[in-house]
């Protein structure tokens, strides 16, 4: 076969039909094409898109003159097959977009030359409010504000001016903010460390490790006011009780330190007796060898003995010391014992209760007295409700005084797990808890504290293998705007004590 022969478009199409029998191809015209190019010895290309592409350009729908172009460029160039012409006809419908739209009125863009007098003097105002958040220590960011302020508070302020100061501020705020909230980072995770060491260098004390634990949880953010102000509660509380463990100790260990010095020099002294003592009859035995006559034995023997005689008059001194060292140590040691006991009072004093973790009856009054001017301040509304556990002695004669603390931490936790962040839970007394709900009315009170009850009987509180149902009774009031501090609880009581009048394990509104 010649050259000219395998290059004739019949032959190399007889050829092709051929090669599609072979491979037992569909004849489709896609088929046949690619079985030509292989015998013709050209390139595989894609056939050109024409119908989907002429379809994409009918779907466009121009929204200006610009557009209207770009899409005729873009069937120009479908009907002559240029990729390149499709591609730059898309890429300037793309362009012409943003142009004013068809139809629409030609407005000249002129940007504003001066400011609205009224916007000029509401954007004055607000810069002028928000100079406090820019920081003792962004001076910049201050002198632009004022800058600013004064800028807008002149008759017609020039918008561009004003934009470049504007600018100039922002960028300045936006670094202070950052820096702001890298340094609050920080200042967590030191707090962070200084609670967990704190810890460490606790004694070992129960309640102080509640404590510890109750102050990390506060530092972990979100942080709120709430969260602040019960972590600066707790702090104190652990502060005081450092101060008064530390204070004692020394002085505890400055005691035992002297009892040791004491007991040190009486050691010596008694060695240096007996070792004198030792010596002196030696030297006599050694006399006794040369004594020839009785009278020269009285020497030696009222030598013995005033030798003697010192030495007991030392082991008395030294029994006595000894005594009354004994004596030191033992007061001493129920010191020690004392300063445990007023620890667990200093931990009574404080505003957390060691047993449930809820607040007691002095960190109550000051969570009433906050409460109180926060709803007074933001005219809101606030809720107390009392809660006494029913047949709580019972409880306590049935199952022991462990179970019944047990009944009291497990009703703890639960309120805890089903009153909102912003309620506060105390323990008012042996089985009796309080709980502020403020933005809550009393019938809003009365809904939570119903829905406790229930969450209460559901769930069930075990004391070994015992599952016991606790139940309480409550009573609910909502805190006058006029009233004293203690008002609302009276009412509240009352209320409580209705409800086990009635029969128990329900909530009342008083
Ligand atoms: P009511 O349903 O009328 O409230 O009866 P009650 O038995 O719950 O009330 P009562 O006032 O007769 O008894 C309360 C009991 O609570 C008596 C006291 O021993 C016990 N109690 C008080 N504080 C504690 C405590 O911290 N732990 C334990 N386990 N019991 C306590
Ligand atoms: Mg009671
Ligand atoms: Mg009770």
């Amino acid at each position: 076969m010649s050259a000219n022969e395998s290059k004739n478009p019949t032959h190399i199409a007889r050829e092709a039909l051929k090669r599609l029998a072979i491979r037992h191809l569909p004849p489709t015209p896609a088929n046949f094409q690619v079985c030509y190019n292989e015998i013709a010895g050209l390139p595989d290309i894609p056939p050109f898109p024409d119908r989907p592409l002429r379809q994409l350009a009918d779907g466009l729908v121009p929204r200006n003159e610009g557009q209207k172009k770009e899409v005729d460029a873009l069937l120009q160039a479908i009907t002559r097959r240029s990729w390149q012409g499709v591609t730059d006809a898309l890429n300037g419908f793309v362009r012409a977009g943003s142009e004013r739209s068809l139809g629409e009125a030609a407005v000249p863009a002129v940007p504003l030359a001066v400011l609205p007098v009224d916007f000029a003097g509401s954007l004055g105002r607000v810069i002028d409010g928000l100079r406090p958040f820019f920081g003792s220590d962004s001076p910049r960011a201050v002198a632009l504000a004022d800058e600013l302020v004064a800028l807008l508070r002149q008759p017609a302020v020039e918008a561009s001016l004003a934009r470049g100061v504007l600018d100039q501020l922002l960028c300045h705020v936006r670094s202070a903010v950052e820096e702001q909230l890298e340094i609050r980072e920080s200042l967590l995770k030191l707090l962070h460390l200084i609670i967990e060491n704190i810890g460490q260098l606790s004694i070992d004390d129960q309640w102080l490790k509640g404590q510890i634990d109750g102050l990390l949880a506060c530092v972990t953010p979100p942080l709120t006011l709430r969260h602040l102000d019960e972590m600066e509660r707790r702090m104190r509380d652990v502060l005081d009780k450092q101060g008064c463990a530390r204070a004692r100790s020394v002085e505890a260990q400055q005691e035992m330190r002297s009892m040791l010095t004491t007991f040190i020099d009486s050691l010596a002294a008694m060695s240096q007796s007996s070792s004198t003592f030792e010596a002196c009859i030696e030297e006599t035995a050694r006399e006794l060898e040369r004594v020839t006559s009785p009278e020269e034995l009285r020497p030696l023997l009222s030598g013995v003995m005033a030798a003697t005689h010192a030495m007991a008059e030392e082991s008395a001194h030294s029994r006595e010391q000894l005594q009354s060292l004994r004596q030191r140590v033992e007061t001493t040691e129920a010191e020690l014992i004392q300063l445990h006991k007023e620890l667990d009072n200093a931990s009574a004093q404080a505003r957390h209760d060691p047993l449930t973790d809820a607040l007691n009856r002095k960190g109550l009054d000051e969570a009433l007295l906050r409460e109180m001017s926060s709803m007074r301040r933001k005219a809101a509304a606030l809720t107390v409700s009392m809660l006494d556990i029913d047949n709580f002695k019972r409880l306590n004669d049935s199952l022991g005084h462990e179970a019944g603390d047990g009944a009291l931490i497990h009703l703890a936790n639960v309120a805890r797990r089903h009153i909102r962040p912003s309620d506060t839970l105390a323990r008012y007394g042996g089985e009796e808890f309080v709980i502020l709900m403020p933005d809550t009315t009393l019938d809003e009170g009365v809904e939570v504290i119903t829905r406790l009850q229930r969450e209460l009987t559901k769930a069930i509180y075990l004391s070994g293998n015992e599952r016991v149902l606790i139940t309480f009774s409550a009573g609910v009031a909502q805190v006058g705007l006029d009233e004293g501090s203690g008002d609302a609880l009276r009412r509240a009581d009352q209320a409580m004590y209705l409800a086990k009048r009635a029969g128990k394990n329900r909530v009342f509104g008083g």
